[in-house]
């Protein structure tokens, strides 16, 4: 498509030993770049606030304290846009952050206000939007009213609401599987799936690394939110983001939601 929205999990931005993963970061930089030189339209949606912020002041428990995660996601967005600065400079681009909360849902106001400034953003040859949730503003993981609860549905909801083809998702796992593989070693990975039917859902395990927190949930929820508005996703691994370029010339990678 020539429209693109790319979300990368914390899971793929941060090492288990609480490095930010440069390397992925400086690929993506590339990959997104050439795309938008090659006229398509490109928003990245990160998450890895919390786990840069955690980094950078040194901590290695994800704190329980809303209050407390906000404060270090605040750390960490600062960290995190300025490196993706840096990467993005390389080949030219600036990046725009672009922090939003529901707001952008339950508003029309605030839609209309979000729709015009990616609108504008798109148009410019040099800018790649990166969004993520407003961690300051949205009250709690738990209070649906205020916050997504994560990005992966964000990245839904930005899919639709900027009309894109495709969300492509990257992980630290190849696609979905018929069972958490952590859990289950002989666990399949499922190639394409068209519905998201309760067996589906029961094959969501919980999440894998300290860092990552949607797990398979959230990417189920987000993917019935693409298939509801006939947009296609595409789960993969994101350990080398060059997949996107795989993706995009039609290859079968990871799990398809069409
Ligand atoms: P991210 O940070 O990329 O959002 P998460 O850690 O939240 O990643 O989710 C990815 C993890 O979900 C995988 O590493 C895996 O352990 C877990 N998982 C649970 N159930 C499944 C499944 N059915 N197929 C694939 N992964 C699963």
């Amino acid at each position: 498509g020539d429209r693109i929205v790319v979300k990368v999990g914390t899971s793929t931005l941060i090492r288990q030993n609480s490095k930010i993963n440069l390397e992925v970061i400086k690929k993506l930089a590339h990959v997104l770049s050439t795309l938008k030189k090659d006229g398509k339209d490109v928003v990245l949606v990160s998450s890895g606030a919390i786990g840069v912020g955690m980094g950078v002041l040194g901590i290695d428990k994800r704190p329980i304290k809303i209050s407390k995660q906000q404060a270090v996601a605040a750390v960490g967005q600062a960290e995190l846009m300025q490196i993706y600065n840096e990467a993005f400079h390389e080949y030219g681009m600036s990046v725009a952050q672009m922090l939003i909360t529901r707001d952008i849902i339950d508003y029309p106001e605030s839609h209309t206000n979000v729709m015009n400034s990616f609108q504008e953003l798109m148009s410019m040859d040099n800018a790649i939007p990166i969004v993520n949730e407003n961690d300051t503003v949205t009250v709690s993981e738990l209070d649906h009213h205020t916050k997504f609860g994560d990005n992966d549905q964000l990245s839904a909801i930005v899919t639709n609401l900027v009309d894109a083809d495709l969300l492509i998702m990257l992980s630290d796992i190849d696609g979905f599987y018929s069972a958490n593989p952590l859990k289950v070693p002989d666990a399949h990975l499922i190639n394409s799936i068209s519905k998201i039917n309760p067996d589906i859902i029961a094959a969501a395990g919980g999440h894998g690394t300290k860092y990552g927190t949607g797990g398979m949930t959230t990417k189920l929820k987000a993917a019935e939110l693409i298939l509801k508005h006939n947009q296609q996703m595409v789960l993969t691994n994101g350990k080398n983001p060059d997949v996107i370029f795989n993706i995009l010339s039609g290859d079968a990678v990871g799990t398809l939601f069409s």
